[in-house]
C-alpha cells in the first residue's frame, strides 16, 4: 500500500490494473550459429508472429480510430513481404553463420541508412517503417513483447516514463481506464489530450515507472493528482466515495447546458470548446457549448502515418461546421513541432524543439501542406461559420505571408468555380511574446486575437510546459504574464476586434474573475470543464471582476 503524488493532469478518479506501457531494451548480440536451418525456422517463426499481431492491431485500429488510419499498418505488412529486405537476412545467417536478430539488425541498419540518405520525403519515412518493423521481428527473436494499448482487451492504467500526444489520442476509453507516466507537466498536448478524452491522468511522478508492477492493482485520482497502489479497503472505500460525489456534481451541472454564460450583473462571455477529432463533437452538444473556439488540426496529421489529402480534410472540416449550425467554429492550421512530431515529414531532432521549426513557421516553409489545409478549409467555408486562425506568429512579416497565401487561395479556388463564404475570420494565435508586445499592431491587420496562453507562459518564464522540473516557473498568475494578456485585450478592443483565451487558463478557476474584469469575450476550454465555468461565471460581478483586475 503506497501513495505517489505527482501532476494532477486529468480529473476524474479510476480503479484498474498496471498496464506497462514501456518498450522493453532490445538488446542484440552477434553470436556464431552452427545449426543455420533451426536460424532460419526461428527467423520464419517470428516474422509469422509479427505478422499475426500487425494484422490485429490494424484491425483494432480500424475500429478503433476509422478505416483511413490504418495504412501505417498495411506499410509494415509489406515490408514483411518484402523479398529483398528478408532474403539478406537469410543469406547473411547461413553465409556467415549468426544469429537470426544479428544477421536481421544488420540488414534492416542498412536499408534504414539508405532510406535516411535520400532526399526524398516519402523515402526517408520508408526509413521508420522498416525501424518499427525490425524492432517488432526482434522482440520475438528475443522472446519479448512490445505492448500495445490497441490490443488490449481488459481494463487497465496504463503506466509508462511518457506517453507522446498521438499515443495519448488513440488510447481506447472502453479499456483504458487512466494512465500515470513518470514526466509531463500540466499543460503538455498529452495532458490536454487526456482531459479531452475524460480519461484520469497522473503526471510528472519522477519514477513510478520504478515502483509500480505490472499488475498491481492501482487508484488514479486524476483531480488531486495522486496514485494509490495495492490500496487496502478503507482507502479504496474512500476514493469509490468521492467518485460517486463528483458524478453527481456533474450530473447537476447538466441543468446549466442551455443557458447562455453572463455574470450577475449581465456581462456575457462566450465559452466554447477545444477540439482535436470528430468525436470531441459529442462532448461539445452534451456540454452546451456555445461555439468551437480551437479546433487542433493536427491530429489529423499525426494519427495516420502520412499527409491527409484536401479532400479528407474537407470532409472532416464540413461535418464540423454542418454540426455546429451558426455557432462560429476556429480552426487553427496545423501547428506541429514540439511535443508534437510527424516523423514522417522527415524533419530531423532539434536541439529545442519547442523554439524550432514550430506551427506557422513549418508552414510557410512547407507551402504546399499548407495550401491544401487552406484550400479544403475555404471550399469548406460555405456550410457554417468558420474562423481560421495561424499559430505561433511572432512577427507580422508572418501574419502577412499567411494571409496573403489564403488570399491567393481563395482567388484560386474561385476561378475553379467553387462557392465560398464571403465572412471567413481570419485571427492571430497571440501566443509568443513578441507578438503580445506587438498586439496594438496585430489587431489592425486580423478580425479576432485568440490568446494562447499555453505557450504564452512557457515562452514569457522560459519554462518549457513539458518539464516537470522546472514547473515550479511555469506560472499563470506570474504578473507579466497579467500584463500581456491585459494589454492584448485592450489592444484589440481599441480596433473593435474580439479576443478570446483558448490555453488551459480559460478554465481555471482562480483566473477566470481576474480574465472577465479584463474585458475576454470568449474562454475555449475542454468541454467538459464548460458548465463548471458557466456556473462560476453565473456567480461574479462584472464590475467587482473590473476593480480586481485593475489592482492585478
Ligand atoms: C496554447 O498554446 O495555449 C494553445 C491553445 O495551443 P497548444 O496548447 O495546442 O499549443
Ligand atoms: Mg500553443
Amino acid at each position: 500500500m503506497i501513495q505517489i503524488k505527482g501532476i494532477a493532469a486529468s480529473q476524474g478518479i479510476s480503479f484498474a490494473k498496471a498496464y506497462f506501457f514501456n518498450n522493453p531494451k532490445l538488446e542484440v548480440l552477434e553470436k556464431k550459429i552452427v545449426n543455420t536451418s533451426e536460424e532460419l525456422l526461428k527467423l520464419d517463426s517470428a516474422i509469422e508472429l509479427s505478422r499475426r499481431e500487425l494484422k490485429l492491431i490494424k484491425e483494432k485500429t480500424s475500429e478503433m480510430i476509422g478505416n483511413d488510419k490504418v495504412n501505417i499498418f498495411e506499410a509494415h505488412l509489406l515490408i514483411l513481404e518484402d523479398e529483398e529486405y528478408i532474403e539478406t537476412v537469410k543469406t547473411d545467417i547461413i553465409s556467415k553463420e549468426i544469429n537470426a536478430e544479428y544477421a536481421l539488425k544488420e540488414t534492416s541498419d542498412m536499408f534504414i541508412h539508405m532510406f535516411e540518405s535520400m532526399n526524398n520525403k516519402y523515402m526517408k519515412e520508408r526509413a521508420s517503417d522498416i525501424k518499427d518493423v525490425s524492432k517488432r521481428i526482434i522482440a520475438h527473436l528475443l522472446g519479448v513483447s512490445l505492448p500495445n494499448p490497441s490490443l488490449i482487451n481488459e481494463k487497465v492504467i496504463i503506466v509508462a516514463n511518457d506517453l507522446t500526444p498521438s499515443q495519448v489520442a488513440q488510447l481506447n476509453h472502453k479499456y483504458i481506464k487512466g494512465f500515470v507516466t513518470n514526466i509531463g507537466g500540466k499543460n503538455s498536448h498529452s495532458s490536454i489530450i487526456s482531459r479531452q478524452l475524460g480519461i484520469p491522468a497522473v503526471v510528472g511522478t519522477n519514477n513510478i515507472t520504478s515502483i509500480i508492477k505490472n499488475g498491481d492493482f492501482l487508484i488514479v485520482d486524476g483531480t488531486a493528482g495522486i496514485v494509490e497502489i495495492n490500496p487496502n479497503n478503507e482507502i479504496l472505500k474512500k476514493y469509490k466515495e468521492k467518485k460517486e460525489i463528483l458524478k453527481k456534481e456533474k450530473e447537476n451541472l447538466y441543468k446549466l447546458s442551455l443557458l447562455k454564460t453572463e455574470t450577475e450583473d449581465n456581462k456575457k462571455i462566450i465559452l466554447s470548446s477545444n477540439i482535436g477529432t470528430l468525436k470531441d463533437l459529442q462532448e461539445v452538444k452534451k456540454n452546451g457549448s456555445e461555439g468551437i473556439g480551437l479546433y487542433r488540426t493536427e491530429f489529423l496529421y499525426m494519427t495516420k502515418g502520412e499527409l491527409p489529402t484536401e479532400e479528407e480534410q474537407f470532409n472532416i472540416y464540413k461535418q464540423i461546421l454542418l454540426n455546429m449550425k451558426n455557432k462560429s467554429v476556429v480552426v487553427r492550421t496545423l501547428d506541429i513541432g514540439g511535443d508534437k512530431r510527424v516523423p514522417y515529414l522527415g524533419y530531423p531532432n532539434e536541439m529545442n524543439p519547442f523554439l524550432g521549426c514550430r506551427a506557422i513557421r513549418l508552414c510557410l516553409k512547407e507551402k504546399n501542406i499548407f495550401k491544401t489545409q487552406l484550400r479544403a478549409l475555404i471550399r469548406a467555408s460555405i456550410y457554417g461559420k468558420l474562423c481560421i486562425m495561424f499559430p505561433m506568429i511572432s512577427t507580422l512579416t508572418e501574419l502577412r505571408e499567411a494571409k496573403k497565401i489564403f488570399e491567393e487561395q481563395k482567388i484560386i479556388l474561385k476561378k475553379q468555380g467553387y462557392k465560398i463564404a464571403e465572412n471567413i475570420e481570419i485571427g492571430a494565435m497571440i501566443e509568443v511574446p513578441s507578438a503580445a508586445i506587438l498586439s496594438d499592431f496585430f489587431s489592425k491587420e486580423v478580425d479576432f486575437i485568440s490568446i494562447g496562453t499555453n505557450d504564452l507562459i512557457q515562452y514569457t518564464m522560459a519554462a518549457d510546459r513539458m518539464n516537470e522540473n522546472v514547473s515550479y516557473l511555469y506560472q499563470p498568475y506570474n504578473p507579466a504574464v497579467f500584463r500581456l494578456i491585459d494589454f492584448i485585450i485592450k489592444s484589440a478592443h481599441n480596433e473593435n476586434k474580439w479576443v478570446g483565451i483558448c490555453g488551459e487558463m480559460a478554465s481555471d478557476p482562480i483566473a477566470i474573475p481576474i480574465l472577465v474584469g479584463m474585458g475576454i469575450d470568449e474562454l475555449s476550454m475542454t468541454s467538459t470543464s464548460i458548465l463548471k465555468v458557466r456556473k462560476h461565471i453565473k456567480k461574479l460581478k462584472f464590475s467587482e471582476m473590473k476593480n480586481l483586475s485593475k489592482k492585478i
